[in-house]
């Protein structure tokens, strides 16, 4: 029998561990399954998705720059979707005329991460970097875990006064607010999140000291074969530092559990990617 088939979609794509991932679990489930990379031009991301369902694809992961598309693209969507206004997850259907689905799984991807890591999030204080679709995906999926207080930081101060007005009502009784990133209040954070990709390009946003004391994690979305400058700021300070390869793994097991109806053990894949990041800085 032909394996189902899947794929992540986006531009770029070269460098996406999401095929490696599905693999694996698929692996270690007993689940024969195709998954690619899939390349599409910034103005065709419609065509594109159509051309795969056509060959018979069955579900998508979505990322830069195609998550707002891809929900605007579906006729039905989760309540944590409808929340982000973006998609990372797609389900097409299997009889046509019936709607495709849209999930976000990039918000339960953090908030399981930090549970596998032991960070505690209810009744603390939070800082998240950045207003862009990688905060708008993990506001509400945070919240609901009840944080005393939670701030965003951003360099644009008007993006993060929209999304905190946007998310004020599953705020609940958590402090929500927003402030600019080189105004940040100096006092210390349980947890501070940076959800810029300036670690991408080493750069570091402008950080009071303050921000770090006793039991801080520090944590950044992205990651590499090395620890990023945030990490190491933060290290350097007390803080205990991780980087978004967890979060990476556990988004993708969500996806995969609701493409399969079966959840896959994280914990080996993150090994196996882990290395294979080694392996390829070393290449
Ligand atoms: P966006 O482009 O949507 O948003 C970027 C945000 O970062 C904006 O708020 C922007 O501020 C800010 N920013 C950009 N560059 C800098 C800089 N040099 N200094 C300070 N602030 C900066 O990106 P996303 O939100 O989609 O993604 C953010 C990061 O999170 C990326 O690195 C992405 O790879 C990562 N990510 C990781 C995931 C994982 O599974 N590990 C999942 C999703 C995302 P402004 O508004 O002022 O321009």
């Amino acid at each position: 029998s032909t394996p189902l088939l899947y794929a992540v979609i986006g531009n770029p794509i070269e460098h996406s561990r999401s095929p490696l991932i599905h693999r694996a679990f698929a692996r270690q489930l007993g689940i024969e399954l195709a998954y690619e990379k899939i390349w599409a031009p910034i103005d065709g991301f419609e065509e594109t998705v159509a051309a795969f369902i056509e060959r018979g694809g069955r579900g998508m992961n979505v990322t830069v720059p195609f998550k707002l598309e891809a929900f605007d693209l579906a006729g039905g969507h989760s309540e944590r979707a409808r929340r982000a206004l973006a998609a990372n997850t797609l389900v097409f259907p299997t009889n046509p005329g019936e709607p495709i689905y849209a999930d976000n799984t990039d918000g339960v991807g953090l908030v399981n991460d930090l549970a596998f890591h032991g960070v505690k999030i209810a009744d603390r204080r939070l800082l998240i970097l950045g207003a862009g679709g990688a905060t708008r995906g993990v506001l509400a999926p945070l919240l609901q875990e009840a944080p005393r207080e939670l701030v965003v930081a951003n360099r644009n101060p008007d993006r993060a006064y929209g999304l905190v007005e946007e998310f004020s009502d599953a705020a609940g009784d958590c402090l929500l607010s927003g402030c600019p990133l080189a105004g940040i209040e100096e006092s210390r954070f349980d947890l501070i999140i940076n959800a810029t990709p300036a670690s991408l390009s080493a750069q570091l946003p402008p950080l009071p000291d303050a921000l770090i004391g006793a039991g801080t994690a520090a944590y950044d979305m992205a990651y590499g074969a090395e620890p990023t400058v945030f990490m190491d700021w933060a290290e350097e300070r007390g803080a205990h530092a991780l980087d978004g390869l967890g979060m990476l793994v556990e988004q993708a097991a969500e996806s995969f559990a609701l493409w399969h109806g079966k959840r896959p053990d994280t914990a080996p894949v993150r090994e196996q990617l882990r290395q294979e990041i080694r392996e390829a800085a070393e290449r």
